[in-house]
């Protein structure tokens, strides 16, 4: 049990409220209370400023989830190109010499790029 179920409704201080408003934090009993969009709020009172914030919240999950998805495309992008550029420069080594060394600098710096975008990504749930 949750302590701010043993609180009264804000409204009947005499009724035991079921819950609180998700806008003002008040007391609800089932009598005061409406459910917009799986949460409480006062009835006549806040449905529409909850509805409202629950619309917030909403979009910005899907925000964090864009957010993240463009990390998770630019760590794979950096890790392929990393890998590429590393690869070719370990191939080259030989005949290149401090060519290929420029080469697998790059790809690594690149996978570097990777791993922090990935890391930053994850951030973003
Ligand atoms: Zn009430
Ligand atoms: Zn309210």
């Amino acid at each position: 049990m949750r302590k701010e179920f043993f609180i009264n409704c804000y409204y009947h201080p005499v009724t035991s409220a079921i819950g609180q408003c998700k806008y003002c934090q008040r007391g609800l009993c089932p009598e005061c209370a409406a459910v917009v969009d799986d949460v409480l709020a006062c009835k006549g009172r806040h449905e529409d400023e909850v509805h409202q914030l629950e619309q917030l919240t909403a979009r910005n999950l899907f925000q964090a989830k864009r957010v993240r998805s463009v990390y998770m495309r630019n760590a794979a992008f950096y890790g392929m190109v990393g890998a590429a550029f590393a690869g070719f420069g370990w191939w080259q080594l030989k005949w290149l010499g401090l060519q290929a060394m420029l080469f697998i600098a790059l790809g690594l710096f690149l996978l570097y790029a990777a791993a922090a975008n990935y890391f930053e990504g994850r951030k973003y749930k």
